[in-house]
């Protein structure tokens, strides 16, 4: 990816967002109200909760509401009537959201679900706000070129890309020696693996930070969203596996940092509140204020630092694994994940099974070679397949 500081967009910026009824959607809405002139909205869609998705959108004047359950169709068009917001549901509606025209798409549904859309929106030329990492986990290169070929800028959400993002010096790629992720640890980060099989979905979503959607929740427990973001960075960014660094950060006010050859390390710093990368993905080139409480160096007295423990978090040795053997690897580690952690927070399976499924899964499929969205798809499905089994037989044991 290359950094593209230039203005193409005349005020408002339209923009639609895919999974605006979670965490980072809700963020999203939340800037984009406070700055109302700025901002027109397009498109909104939610998996299944029709009232929120149907308020969002009156609130926001949306020209078109998806939801991706097609059991909820009738209700969505019900609740939207006489509105003038047309409604529409499934994937074919999750498609015509993202194909609708407008200036930036933020990518805020959880998982490979949201890949087609955002394929969709890449293809089209959209700027693309991407919070949805599992996308380009499963699917980097393809999502990359789809950017190419669209010729829209990719600007990452997730914090700790979005703060590389900020520091990382594109003009001079070759200055640079590494690139530093920073994690908190999770709410699991001083527990030992005794300690880590008895805890309950519950303690997992705690996470001490950062308030997030559930299922990124579950991955900073099991540190796998490090492990997906380790992938993220090195599609993102202009760097080898072998310079991207994982550093255990407990306070999260570091939120990454990037290392240069003459010894220099630069970092972006802030208070845990998505709301300041999604500001700089939505104004981007440009700033705009978000209203997230301001670091006070009088209470931030101390950042501490710690190496990551790949013995009890071991999705971080797996996502390393994944990352070197490339190919579909990483996309089985994903698809593993996602339903590992499905299990878990219906109380399934255990906490540590889900990175045990993973690998599992991983060992069983082997390496394979993806070279298409087809076959990632086919691959995804298969591994999907292949963890709900792994999946019974931990329930069953
Ligand atoms: P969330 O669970 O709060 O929200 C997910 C959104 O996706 C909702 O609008 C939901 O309705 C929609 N959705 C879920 N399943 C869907 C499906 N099958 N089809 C269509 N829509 C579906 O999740 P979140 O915490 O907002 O995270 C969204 C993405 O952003 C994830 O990929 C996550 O890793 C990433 N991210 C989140 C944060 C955060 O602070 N929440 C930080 C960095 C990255
Ligand atoms: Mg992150």
């Amino acid at each position: 990816m290359t950094d593209q500081r230039k203005s193409t967009h005349a005020q408002p910026k339209s923009l639609s967002i895919l999974g605006s009824t979670g965490s980072v959607g809700c963020s999203t809405l939340d800037l984009v109200g406070r700055q109302p002139e700025q901002f027109t909205i397009r498109a909104l869609t939610a998996n299944s909760n029709v009232e929120q998705l149907a308020a969002q959108a009156k609130a926001h004047s949306a020209e078109l509401a998806v939801v991706a359950d097609d059991s909820s169709y009738d209700a969505l068009k019900a609740a939207l009537s006489g509105t003038g917001i047309r409604a529409a549901a499934g994937v074919e509606g999750l498609a015509e959201a993202a194909a609708l025209q407008s200036d930036m798409v933020m990518a805020a549904i959880v998982g490979a679900a949201g890949l087609t859309p955002t394929l969709i929106a890449a293809e089209r030329g959209a700027d693309v706000a991407l919070a949805n990492k599992e996308c380009l986990v499963c699917s980097g290169d393809i999502l990359l070129d789809a950017m190419k070929r669209g010729g829209g800028a990719l600007l990452p959400v997730d914090s700790e890309h979005n703060a590389i993002f900020q520091v990382f010096d594109f003009e001079k790629p070759e200055g640079i020696e590494k690139i530093i992720l920073t994690a908190s640890g999770g709410p699991f980060r001083a527990a030992s693996l005794a300690e880590m099989k008895q805890m309950t979905p519950k303690q997992a979503v705690a996470h001490p930070n950062w308030s997030m959607g559930a299922k990124i929740s579950v991955d900073s427990a099991t540190m796998m969203n490090k492990g997906l973001e380790l992938i993220e960075a090195f599609h993102l960014f202009p760097v080898t596996g072998d310079q991207i660094e994982i550093v255990v950060h407990p306070q999260s006010v570091i939120h990454s940092m990037v290392g240069y050859v003459d010894g220099s390390v630069l970092a972006q710093l802030g208070s845990p509140d998505m709301r300041t990368p999604i500001a700089y993905a939505l104004a981007w080139p440009e700033r705009m204020n978000a209203p997230v409480p301001r670091l006070d160096f009088s209470v931030v007295t101390s950042l501490t630092f710690e190496q990551p423990d790949t013995v009890r978090f071991p999705a971080l040795r797996l996502a390393r694994e994944a990352l070197n053997a490339g190919g579909g690897v990483p996309t089985v580690l994903n698809a593993a994940n996602e339903v590992g952690v499905a299990h878990f927070l219906k109380s399934k399976i255990g906490f540590l099974d889900i990175s045990a499924i993973v690998e599992e899964c991983m060992q069983r499929i082997g390496e394979t070679k993806v070279d298409s969205i087809e076959t990632i798809k086919e691959l995804d499905a298969t591994a999907r397949r292949v963890a709900e089994t792994l999946a019974a037989e931990c329930v069953a044991a």
